[in-house]
């Protein structure tokens, strides 16, 4: 079987430390409320790669980024 992949960007708030690693990384992505916490930037939709950067630097584990595969069946 083979499809479209698509790439999902997941963001836990509730395990989100206030680090402010993501914002740094990828500030046209993430940015955070009053509480320190992170929040997602209103747009049409998140880079990648940028998005890819701030999960690797996240302290809590907090992002995720997944690919996953649509059939077109
Ligand atoms: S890098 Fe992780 S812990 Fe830090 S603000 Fe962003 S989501 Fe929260």
């Amino acid at each position: 079987m083979s499809g479209r992949v698509e790439t999902r960007l997941f963001v836990d708030r509730g395990r989100c430390a206030g680090s402010g690693q993501c914002a740094l990384a990828a500030p046209e992505v993430f940015t955070r409320s009053g509480d320190g916490k992170v929040l997602l930037r209103p747009g049409p939709g998140a880079d990648v790669d940028q998005s890819r950067s701030a999960a690797a630097r996240c302290p809590s584990g907090a992002l995720s980024v997944v690919e996953y595969e649509v059939s077109e069946a």
